[in-house]
């Protein structure tokens, strides 16, 4: 008798267990998928192995004291997942400490997802050529031999005639059958041919290739020294050596530019995946990678999971950027993954970054990492930074651009130059308060102010998305007096224009991108210089190359230094030295301007020198002191719960438990309150990680399984 254990997603399920179901006659194989009863229900389930056993059912049943019960169906045809993938799968549910069930979904597209809710692939019916007939007329004729060779889509049949068609299939000389709908490429025409390299360039180039293969290599090189050329040069090697290269980006929206060049450079050998695609061109992508028509994926986060079977190169570009990491679980650090993929495929990993994460800064001077650097531009130098202190320019009246910034807009404007601004906060207020009874608007469901955006007239939560029209009445008190505390990029906008009526000015952020493609027009807009100004939020901050940008401004630039979090330094670092990086990097003589009112912090200062070695050094300093990454690790456990008092005494319980076992806990900490759930944090830390990880298991096997607990191990945030 043939069995198979399955890991499937249901509510009643907590613990990571496989179940075992009869094969039946169905030839089943490991990573299909299956459809199962379980309880009453019918669930889609994923093999992880198939198993012959010589008893037979009634004495397999009482040894094992399980009662079998049959496959319903199978959903594939063949496996979905190979070997390595499939042990990629378990080996993220160690690291992460979440179900393999939801490693499996995570990896793979939704249309394959082992879910019960995973979309249907869209199919298209064809005319498939079966046999002549001798009484066709010269029209039927003509007809049947448009599919002779190759299958012709029905409606381009019945675009011809659908009588004919009709009758072509009444006499059987064709039939229709069902195919999966391809992802059909635009035809690149004239490829961009590569650039012959600077000096700095060619010296990098040379310490890349001549590392071991297996080898990760940090390239640490300055904003528009020319990194994405050397990953476009090493990415060709790899092509003409018959090997696959995987090309990591964070969020697609914010690097459109280099998935450009990689398309300029390789045309269809490319594939494009990331999270604005639809699930069915997602799936077109993945089916595209597994069918090996292409050798070069560009992609975000879950690119990281593509079906490679010789894959040479893995670059990771920004290495440091933090949406690398999936902020729900499994909460997997796409670096990680890629290192690990690397190790089994013998691929070399580049990481690169202007301004790469301690970590891995660490692990280059330890040599863990090889450390190559890149340290000119290919134009120009870098631009030059000025701090401005906003307490000074307050008292000037100038609390939203300091004269400096509108002297260096005027010029811009004067010279046909561009510039680009920068506030990290969306809305045109972020908050909204009665100034008779000082009622400040809150989101009902989380901790937090809401928003005003004038656009729209509309109040928003910037934690759950709720958005309310605002109303002109103070709740609390019934007086129309509110007043509009603090600037988001709306009222930025607003203010340029006021300051300078004739400068033409786009603002991109998450509301003005919401469209599909709006992103793009609002930036090639800019590229074609038809605005003079962008506002935005971080998403103008990186990626970006436009040469005929000479001002840069950055408004609120010490703003994450407020957050709670050990990491808003580096954060506030990594920031301010990619959002300077726009500016400068044509001919033209690059200027940068930071408004803060903490100007002295030396995370503002290091940034305004651009000058990463001081910044890490004087950050490991502080994180040596403190215990923090990259000297301990850290695992954050982070319970939810309606009433608070409850979710207190949870985290207490926690804490007591782990203690117990001799590690060091920090907390429980207060969260803001997220959609109507109370939150507390504990933190474990310590130097063994491995051991850490082994007591969250034990206890997450033992733990009250209806409590609400995410676990995070190496958590990037922490507020
Ligand atoms: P980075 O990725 O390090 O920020 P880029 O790769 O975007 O830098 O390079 C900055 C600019 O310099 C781009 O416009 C790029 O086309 C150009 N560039 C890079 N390498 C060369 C080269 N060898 N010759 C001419 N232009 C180059
Ligand atoms: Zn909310």
């Amino acid at each position: 008798m043939k069995l198979a254990s399955v890991w499937m997603e249901h509510p009643s399920i907590q613990l990571n267990q496989t179940f075992t179901y009869m094969c039946g006659d169905f030839d089943v194989q490991r990573g299909m998928r299956v459809l199962v009863p379980f309880g009453n229900q019918q669930v889609v389930a994923f093999v992880d192995h198939v198993e012959e056993t010589d008893l037979d059912q009634h004495t397999y049943e009482i040894e094992n004291q399980i009662h079998l019960k049959m496959i319903i169906k199978m959903i594939d045809k063949e496996p979905i997942l190979n070997e390595e993938l499939m042990e990629l799968g378990k080996w993220m549910a160690d690291q992460t400490i979440s179900n393999v069930i939801q490693c499996y979904q995570a990896m793979l597209p939704n249309q394959l997802k082992p879910k019960s809710t995973s979309g249907s692939i869209k199919k298209e019916v064809f005319a498939h050529y079966v046999k002549e007939c001798e009484s066709l007329t010269i029209k039927q004729k003509e007809l049947l031999d448009v599919c002779k060779h190759q299958d012709c889509l029905r409606k381009d049949m019945y675009a011809k005639s659908v009588s004919i068609t009709k009758k072509l299939i009444a006499l059987g000389c064709i039939e229709w059958v069902e195919k999966e709908v391809e992802f059909v490429g635009e035809h690149v025409h004239d490829l961009e041919k590569p650039l012959s390299l600077t000096s700095h360039q060619q010296l990098a180039f040379q310490q890349i290739q001549s590392l071991p293969q297996d080898s990760i290599c940090l390239l640490h090189g300055t904003t528009g020294s020319g990194k994405t050329e050397l990953y476009l040069q090493l990415t060709q090697q790899y092509v003409q050596q018959k090997q696959q290269v995987l090309i990591l980006v964070p969020e697609i929206s914010l690097t459109p530019q280099m998935v450009k060049r990689v398309v300029r450079r390789f045309g269809n050998q490319v594939a494009i995946y990331h999270s604005n695609l639809s699930a069915q061109e997602k799936y077109e992508q993945y089916q595209r990678v597994r069918k090996q028509e292409v050798s070069i994926v560009v992609g975000t986060r879950s690119a990281v999971f593509m079906p490679f079977v010789h894959l040479g190169l893995i670059v990771l570009d920004e290495e440091h950027d933090g949406s690398y990491k999936q902020d729900s679980a499994p909460r997997y650090h796409c670096r990680d993954v890629a290192i690990h993929r690397a190790k089994y495929h013998q691929a070399k990993v580049i990481l690169g970054s202007a301004t790469p994460s301690l970590e891995s800064y660490a692990r280059a001077i330890k040599n863990v990492y090889h450390l190559v650097t890149l340290d000119s531009r290919v134009f120009g130098d870098l631009a030059k930074s000025q701090i401005v202190d906003m307490s000074q320019e307050i008292r000037r009246g100038n609390d939203i651009l300091s004269s400096v910034l509108q002297q260096k807009l005027t010029r811009v404007l004067q010279q046909k130059k561009q510039a680009i601004l920068l506030l990290n906060r969306r809305g045109y207020t972020p908050i909204l308060r009665c100034s008779n009874c000082g009622h400040v608007m809150k989101c009902p469901h989380c901790d937090v102010a809401l928003s005003y955006h004038k656009d729209d007239h509309r109040l928003k939560c910037h934690i759950c998305g709720e958005s309310y029209l605002a109303d002109p009445v103070c709740p609390s008190c019934g007086q129309k007096q509110w007043r509009f505390l603090g600037v988001g990029t709306q009222r930025l906008q607003e203010e340029v224009q006021r300051l300078f009526p004739q400068a033409r000015v786009l603002r991109l952020d998450a509301d003005t991108s919401m469209k599909k493609g709006a992103h793009e027009r609002i930036l090639s807009a800019f590229e074609r210089q038809e605005a003079d100004i962008l506002v935005g939020t971080q998403m103008i901050s990186k990626g970006l190359d436009y040469p005929n940008v000479t001002l840069v401004g950055v408004l609120q630039a010490d703003a994450l230094l407020n957050r709670s979090d050990y990491r808003c330094v580096e954060m506030t670092f990594d920031l301010l030295v990619q959002a300077s990086g726009r500016s400068g990097r044509g001919n033209a003589e690059g200027e940068v301007v930071l408004q803060a009112y903490d100007a002295n912090h030396y995370g503002i200062q290091t940034a305004a020198k651009q000058d990463y070695l001081s910044f890490f050094h004087q950050e490991m300093q502080y994180r040596h002191f403190g215990q923090y990454p990259p000297y301990t690790y850290l695992i954050s456990l982070v319970v939810s719960a309606k009433d608070k008092v409850k979710g207190y005494q949870q985290a207490q319980e926690m804490k007591e438990w782990f203690v117990q076992q001799q590690v060091q806990v920090l907390g429980p900490s207060e969260l803001l309150k997220r959609q109507d759930l109370e939150r507390y944090r504990i933190l474990l830390r310590g130097k063994d990680l491995e051991k850490m990880k082994q007591l969250v298991r034990l206890w997450n096997q033992k733990r009250n399984h209806k409590w609400i607990v995410s676990i995070d191990v190496n958590p990037l945030y922490l507020d």
